[in-house]
């Protein structure tokens, strides 16, 4: 359950999150990550603060062992269910860079509540929070029951099915994408191939025409599930904000889509993260690859190609492409060269993208709903092209 109520000056979000957690495994402790906290997001004005977290009545003991981790401590046998509510308030930074925004008369907010880190393989996933404009969050799937308050005039979009009014439903994701503003709202089905209902919301103060946008989301939700297997989703909604330029950011059943001259490739590549990030999760501080180099290989199948000059660079330019972000927060201009176009050129090495391609739908469907590790997909690739574990360690990707 996630209670969101926005305030009408769009400066402060308050809110409530009730999870109800069943670890697989024994347990001392609940983690809650507090991603608006991390240093880049800070400064941007970003801050999100808990209240006192309970279960059954009781305050839990907690602990903050650093601005973006949450400790509460509670014993927990494998198989035993807790129910926890934790109060929280977000503040609203304007025009900022990251997932947390307010622009002209709107909102838009992605990582913006206390989120559980459980992965069942490895337990608590506490990585350090990225200091370069990425991601960093790894959550397992979950069943959201979401409820938005949005200012007066505002329309709220959220990922998943609205059920109500200001009620939505999201089923088996691992975060949850909020907006609100004044949008004009298209839709049409695409067939992925069961029926999905696509929207696209341009923010008023957005440049960019809805139809045109709805028909790129459309053909990449249809194309994209020809080679990686169904959308698992009854909706996919795509936000315009004015303010997010040549960038878009990824959420389960939802993506933030910059008004920008080149909004095809976002679509694109954001609409491949419903396969390699959404539905395939992955520890996105330890192996940032794994969703972003896929989700730009995607988009490359697509049409888009990569740019010239990354195409034609020797493979041996490529060596990090399996690095981890506390490497690229101090190397951040290889950042997008290697895990994004440097991942592209890692797996066109491999051979005909026909056999790529199959070893991603295997990939995808052997993972879904999961956190999958670089393993995980080397073992679909080893399948599929023998031999390619060990051609890919040249691009400093590894089990
Ligand atoms: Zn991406």
């Amino acid at each position: 359950m996630l209670d969101v109520r926005i305030a009408n000056d769009l400066k402060t979000v308050e809110g409530d999150v009730t999870v109800r957690f069943t670890p697989n495994r024994p347990t001392s402790r609940l983690v809650f990550r507090l991603w608006p906290n991390g240093p880049l997001q800070r400064r941007e004005g970003s801050q999100l603060v808990v209240g006192d977290a309970t279960a059954g009545g009781k305050t839990l003991p907690a602990a903050r062992p650093d601005p973006t981790t949450l400790v509460l401590h509670a014993t927990l046998g494998a198989g035993q269910t807790i129910t926890v509510h934790l109060p929280w308030k977000l503040t609203v930074p304007l025009e900022a860079r990251d997932r947390i925004s307010r622009f002209t008369s709107g909102i838009r907010l992605g990582s913006f509540f206390p989120v559980l880190a459980w992965d069942p393989r490895r337990g608590w996933v506490t990585d350090p929070p990225a200091r370069i404009l990425s991601e960093s969050s790894t959550t397992p799937t979950a069943d959201f029951d979401v409820h938005v308050e949005a200012p007066h005039g505002m329309q709220a979009i959220v990922s998943g099915t609205q059920v109500a009014p200001g009620r939505w439903h999201a089923h088996a994701v691992r975060d949850v994408g909020v907006a609100a503003a004044r949008f004009a709202v298209v839709t049409a089905i695409a067939h992925a191939p069961r029926p999905v209902t696509v929207r696209v919301a341009v923010a008023r103060s957005a440049s960019v025409r809805g139809p045109a946008a709805l028909r790129m989301a459309t053909s990449a939700l249809r194309r994209l599930s020809r080679l990686y297997g169904p959308y698992r989703w009854a909706t996919y909604t795509v936000v315009v904000p004015p303010d997010l330029h040549s960038a878009g950011i990824e959420y389960p059943t939802l993506t933030f889509i910059g008004a920008s001259p080149i909004l095809r490739l976002i679509v694109d590549h954001e609409t491949a993260h419903q396969w390699f990030y959404s539905l395939v999760g992955n520890d996105q501080a330890r192996d940032p690859w794994l969703d972003e180099a896929l989700a730009t290989w995607g988009e490359v199948q697509l049409g888009a190609g990569l740019p010239g000059s990354i195409a034609s660079e020797p493979a041996a330019d490529f060596r990090h492409v399996g690095a981890s972000m506390s490497y690229w927060n101090t190397h951040e201009l290889g950042y997008f060269h290697d895990v994004y176009g440097g991942g592209v050129v890692a797996l066109a090495s491999l051979g005909p993208a026909v056999k790529v391609n199959c070893a991603l739908r295997r990939y995808a469907a052997r993972n879904a709903y999961r956190i999958a590790q670089p393993g995980d997909l080397l073992e679909a690739l080893e399948r599929i092209i023998p031999g390619a574990e060990r051609r890919l360690r040249r691009f400093g990707i590894h089990r």
